[in-house]
């Protein structure tokens, strides 16, 4: 005969099973285009949200083939959050596809955007996808903090009864990216003037460049769609001879033989790898927006920061 507090244990069990995949509906269904978004709105949604990222860790968000598992989410999504400023060209086409019907914010949307190019990639081509607009506005703690603001108000307006959730995340985290920020300028000022410069493959970083002081020349453009041209790359290799560039970043998302080329051919030394355009898998150096921007200041000032030996 079973004694009463197994009665009481069985009802408590049938109570939490039945109310399991209540509480699971509950999430707000959030999709991500891209990992660093992902990264913020798991940090403002907190335990309110179930968020989907589309372009995973080390993914390239500029080329980029949705699966059927993206259209998917894409359907049963309440709010999705890209970037904008046209990085993620595959989308337009992903939310007719997928008859997704939740609002598509951008959050890049506030932010001041950057002419491609920077000045630096006379001659180089892009084609017309890009309108003109920078979109990496990430690599700018500053930038990050619109972004929060802007994901914050959408995940609001989705779900108006975390407002004070959203919120509260949202403060905790626009002072950790002050903090950031800071970090990040007192890092530039150690690096003499004279050698804050640098090749990375791709022109991710020209909101960095404008923020914190550090100048990026690159071969690519502001897309990894275009290949980089022999001509683009004897260039590089003449500047970087002539302005003595001390050091050559590698990128997570692009392929590192075009950087290793120039830095076989100017005896640069490579300086480490930067995240670009995606953080690393959650065990990686970069699996946070923050451990990111931490990891690659340090590789920037490994690399720059104290001179010839
Ligand atoms: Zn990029």
């Amino acid at each position: 005969m079973p004694n009463r507090r197994d009665l009481l244990a069985g009802a408590v069990a049938g109570l939490t099973l039945a109310s399991l995949p209540a509480l699971a509906q509950e999430k707000l269904a959030v999709v991500a285009s891209f990992s660093i978004l992902g990264d913020f709105v798991q940090r403002i949604g907190g335990a309110r949200v179930a968020v989907t990222t589309l372009v995973g860790p080390d993914g390239d968000a500029h080329v980029y083939s949705p699966t059927a598992a993206d259209a998917k989410a894409m359907a049963a999504a309440k709010l999705v959050v890209v970037n904008g400023l046209n990085f993620e060209g595959w989308m337009t086409r992903l939310v007719k596809s997928s008859a997704a019907k939740a609002p598509v914010v951008a959050a890049a949307a506030k932010v001041t955007p950057l002419k491609e190019a920077g000045g630096h990639n006379h001659g180089h081509s892009h084609g017309h996808s890009h309108a003109g607009a920078d979109p990496h506005a990430w690599q700018d703690a500053g930038n990050a903090k619109l972004y929060v603001a802007a994901i914050r108000d959408a995940l609001v307006a989705a779900d108006p009864a975390g407002k004070a959730d959203y919120e509260a995340n949202a403060d905790a985290y626009l002072t950790e990216l002050s903090a950031l920020d800071a970090d990040l300028r007192a890092a530039i000022q150690r690096i003499p003037a004279d050698r804050r410069k640098a090749i990375t493959s791709h022109d991710a970083f020209a909101y960095f460049e404008k923020a914190y002081g550090l100048d990026f020349v690159s071969p690519q453009g502001v897309s990894t769609e275009a290949e980089a041209s022999a001509k683009d790359v004897a260039r590089i290799i003449r500047q970087m001879k002539a302005q003595k560039i001390p050091a050559v970043f590698l990128e997570n998302i692009t392929n590192p033989r075009l950087i290793e080329q120039i830095a076989r051919e100017t005896g640069a030394r490579v300086g480490g790898r930067l995240y670009s355009d995606a953080l690393s898998g959650p065990t990686g150096p970069a699996g946070t927006y923050i451990a990111m921007m931490k990891h690659n200041i340090s590789q920037i000032e490994k690399a720059l920061g104290a001179g010839p030996a």
